[in-house]
């Protein structure tokens, strides 16, 4: 039998890192590929997405544009040139992570491979491999709608191989896939509905953001239905009909469930213990329930986002391979990013989760119209918030909705990181004229 020092199933964001670290480390490492090497993040999810919401702004660019004297004749767009360059740049990442693979003598086989037992995989192939440590990142899928006519529905995964755009898309889910494909579709010219069965957008974010983007969205002319159950969806001559609990009905040409994704567990095939939700279920330095087998990434469903399952696969493979820092990663402060168009970010706690763990909170907020938006005549807003604990001082939420909110909430993460005050946000001097300037400009609060 093929043995190895590690054997890591899934080559994506977490397995992929997991795989090169150890193998750096001396130890002689497999990693197992059922489908494209570099997993959701490079073939199907942020590296595309991302060129898609950038292809998707450029009509409301082209707009502003006429405000600042340009004569834009006419816009218009071609989806299959779009979506073939997207394809190449795609296929280029891909041959450069097996390059980087094959570059640091990791040893690919591109087939499925399954948890047997504690040291032991099978692949689709029938071979078995033993291995001394066993990495399960098998990250996660988007979860099947269970109503009638749910087989008429795509998911985020084929968009990117829709033969033409759509005129017309309707979007069942309110989570950030739901909204990032809203505002591509959008920008793109269909005419877009979205359906969301809770009473507001974005769990877990905070209250100004969920408001600020719906109304944002409804600003658009995107049709947004909140409390909306959809109950099923019927083929029609031409496109879909989707009727929600109350009767409504709705009409699209392609009908996207983004209501969630679950992790993928087939690999883990009844050797390991899930939790309640269905995740393969770690302790605190990744060890699944079988000796020798750990579990990353989304797989393990916890924070489902690339730089975390990256963070998690590189100190996984140090703690096993020599270079063992005592603690696993620490999450608490994870930026995020919703890249709708207007993007959205944040970083540490939401207004409520503030006023529910400390008893006294100041909360600086501001919404206003950048300055561009007023020569450009567009109408474009921008809403930023700290939240800060005003015994320590300590700013403990910066949010943002409005361009570049990315980028801005990156560099904010860095100060929250060190537990910076108000105080050291007030005696930063502000970089003129910015849109991030207002962060440390901000002197009233609730
Ligand atoms: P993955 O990257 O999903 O890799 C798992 C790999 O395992 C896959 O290649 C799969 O084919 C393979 N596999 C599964 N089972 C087996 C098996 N039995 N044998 C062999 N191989 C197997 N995150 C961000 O941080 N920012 C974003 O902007 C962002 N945008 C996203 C947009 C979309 C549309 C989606 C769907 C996700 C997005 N994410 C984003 C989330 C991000 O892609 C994931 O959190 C990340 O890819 C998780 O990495 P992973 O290693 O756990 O799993």
């Amino acid at each position: 039998m093929e043995n190895f020092d590690l054997f890591v199933v899934g080559a994506g964001s977490g397995g992929v890192r997991a795989a090169r670290t150890a193998a750096a480390l001396g130890a002689r490492v497999a990693i197992a590929e059922q489908s494209r090497v570099g997993g959701t993040c490079v073939i199907r999810g942020c590296v595309p997405k991302k060129l898609l919401v950038t292809a998707s702004r450029f009509r409301s660019e082209a707009t502003d544009a006429i405000g600042f004297g340009w004569g834009v004749e006419s816009v218009g767009h071609n989806w299959s040139a779009l979506r073939d360059r997207i394809g190449e740049e795609v296929g280029r990442l891909e041959s450069l992570y097996r390059k980087g693979l094959d570059g640091s003598r990791v040893t690919i086989f591109d087939e499925r491979a399954a948890v047997e037992a504690a040291g032991r995989v099978r692949l689709a192939s029938g071979q078995a491999i033993s291995a001394e440590h066993i990495i399960v990142a098998t990250g996660a899928t988007p979860t099947p709608l269970d109503i009638p006519g749910a087989e008429h529905c795509i998911t985020s995964d084929d968009v990117f191989a829709l033969p033409h755009l759509p005129a017309r898309v309707v979007i069942i889910g309110g989570g950030y896939i739901a909204l990032e494909f809203a505002g591509i579709f959008k920008g793109l010219g269909a005419d877009v509905i979205v359906l969301h069965r809770g009473a507001s957008v974005l769990r877990g974010f905070d209250p100004d953001i969920q408001s600020g983007i719906a109304s944002a969205y409804l600003d658009q002319g995107i049709d947004m239905h909140l409390n909306t159950e959809v109950h099923r969806i019927e083929a029609l001559p031409v496109g879909y009909r989707v009727t929600d609990r109350a009767g409504t009905v709705y009409e699209g040409d392609v009908i996207l469930n983004a209501t969630g994704r679950r992790p993928n567990t087939k690999a883990a095939a009844g050797a390991l213990a899930l939790t309640p939700s269905g995740a393969i279920d770690v302790d605190e330095r990744y060890a699944t329930s079988l000796e020798g087998v750990y579990a990353i990434g989304d797989a393990i469903g916890q924070l489902n986002l690339t730089p975390v399952a990256i963070r998690q696969g590189q100190w996984l493979a140090e703690s096993l391979f020599g270079k063992a820092e005592c603690r696993a990663p620490d999450f608490g402060l994870t930026p995020t990013a919703v890249f709708s168009t207007p993007e959205i970010a944040s970083v540490g706690m939401t207004e409520r989760e503030a006023r529910t763990a400390l008893p006294n909170i100041a909360v600086y907020r501001t919404n206003f119209r950048p300055l561009r938006a007023a020569v450009a005549g567009s109408p474009e807003r921008v809403m930023m918030k700290l939240v800060v604990d005003k015994r320590s001082d300590r700013v403990l939420g910066m949010h943002m909705v409005g361009r570049d909110a990315a980028e801005i909430i990156q560099m904010g993460a860095i100060s929250l990181q060190r537990g910076i005050t108000k105080r050291e946000f007030d005696r930063t001097v502000a970089l003129h004229p910015s849109i991030a300037e207002e962060f440390v400009t901000m002197r009233s609060h609730d």
